[in-house]
């Protein structure tokens, strides 16, 4: 198969103990059959303790396999924030979300796409403390596809359409406005053309390449940005909250912007503040690229292309809030503060199968 992932892929390293918010905090964990079986056989004093935490799923109401957690943590997360299990039985006992996360994959044709989510301290690390733009890079790996018989639809065309959306993003000649006015009219190019297949089959090969409008953004007045900001959050709401980080992010930001007679100024002052410019416009392409590259080829399994684009949007424009919050609450937006906010709306927003498909519910039919 071939291999595709974001050059700094194979950088990253669990920090482990050292992580502020381990990944084996907070989250219930679902453990697949076959190492819930391993765990169910293992021998000795080990052993007893995984039974002791374990809980069978039932088929019959979607429940998975798991561990009763200890609070809000993984009862074999120790006290100096190491896995036990990993130290006990070894690396190659851990379940299969242990073992990928934060990696996560997309298989079509012969074709695997992996990189790793924002939820993950140390991606955010990796992906903003660059400075050049994210390349996808590939080589071929020895593995046989899995999910051969799941259909797919234009998958060189969406692909290459994906492809074109990265490159628009890293164009630095142009602003990040002006980025967006392309990336956004080129996402409606491509469903426009997907919409026309049936009636004029090979419109979308050919026009993948072709030339498209730009949507044209036009700065908002402050009653527009405003109700911009109200819809996100209108949206927003209807998330299954996952942790208390996030209810309590929402509620700051509806206190701070709800109504606030100075929103566009402030966004106005925080974008342009002489010491994180450059900064900001760089993680910006950043979460643009992470989300394109990560959701966008999805639309080969249901053709919903532009969707893909306006979910990236959302939730840049809601990380952009959440950052503009810190920077009024404390006067600076440092590189942490970026790794933060990103990582508080993907774990709230990524690691939900439900909440993925309620979002992709609104911005299609909402
Ligand atoms: S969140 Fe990332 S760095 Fe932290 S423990 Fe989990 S995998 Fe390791």
């Amino acid at each position: 198969m071939i291999l595709r992932t974001p050059d700094f892929y194979d950088e990253f390293r669990c920090i482990a103990g050292e992580c502020k918010d381990s990944c084996c905090i907070g989250w219930e964990l679902d453990i697949d059959d076959e190492t819930f079986g391993l765990y169910k056989n293992a021998k000795g004093e080990f052993g007893e303790r995984l039974r002791a935490h374990m809980q069978e799923g039932d088929e019959s109401t979607d429940e998975c396999n798991t561990f009763v957690l200890n609070g809000k943590r993984c009862p074999f997360l120790n006290d100096k924030n190491l896995c036990d299990i990993y130290i006990n039985l070894g690396e190659k006992s851990l379940c299969e979300v242990c073992t990928e996360y934060p990696r996560f994959a997309v298989e079509y044709d012969n074709v695997l796409e992996k990189s790793m989510a924002l939820s993950c301290e140390e991606v955010g690390r990796l992906l903003f403390e660059r400075t050049t733009p994210v390349r996808i890079v590939e080589r071929e790996i020895d593995k046989n596809p899995e999910y051969e018989d799941v259909e797919t639809f234009y998958t060189d065309e969406l692909r290459k359409a994906r492809d074109r959306e990265l490159f628009i993003l890293s164009d630095r000649t142009k602003t990040m406005h002006e980025r967006l006015e392309e990336y956004l009219g080129y996402a409606d190019h491509i469903q426009n053309l997907i919409n026309m297949e049936a009636g004029r089959p090979g419109g979308l090969k050919k026009g993948v390449d072709g030339r498209f409008s730009k949507k044209i953004i036009k700065e908002p007045s402050l009653r527009e940005a405003r109700d911009n900001f109200e819809l996100r959050m209108s949206i927003l709401s209807g998330l299954e909250v996952l942790d208390s980080e996030w209810s309590d992010t929402c509620k700051e930001l509806n206190l701070h912007f709800s109504n606030s007679p100075t929103y566009t100024e402030d966004m106005k002052k925080f974008l342009s503040e002489p010491s994180i410019t450059e900064e900001l416009a760089i993680w910006w392409e950043a979460l643009y690229n992470y989300f394109t590259f990560r959701y966008m080829i999805k639309s080969v399994y249901d053709c919903e292309f532009s969707m893909r684009a306006k979910f990236a949007r959302l939730s840049c424009d809601t990380i952009r809030d959440m950052a503009l919050m810190r920077w009024l609450d404390t006067g600076k937006f440092e590189l942490a503060d970026m790794i933060d906010v990103a990582r508080i709306y993907s774990k709230e927003v990524e690691h939900s199968e439900d909440n993925l498909d309620y979002l992709a519910d609104e911005l299609l039919f909402g």
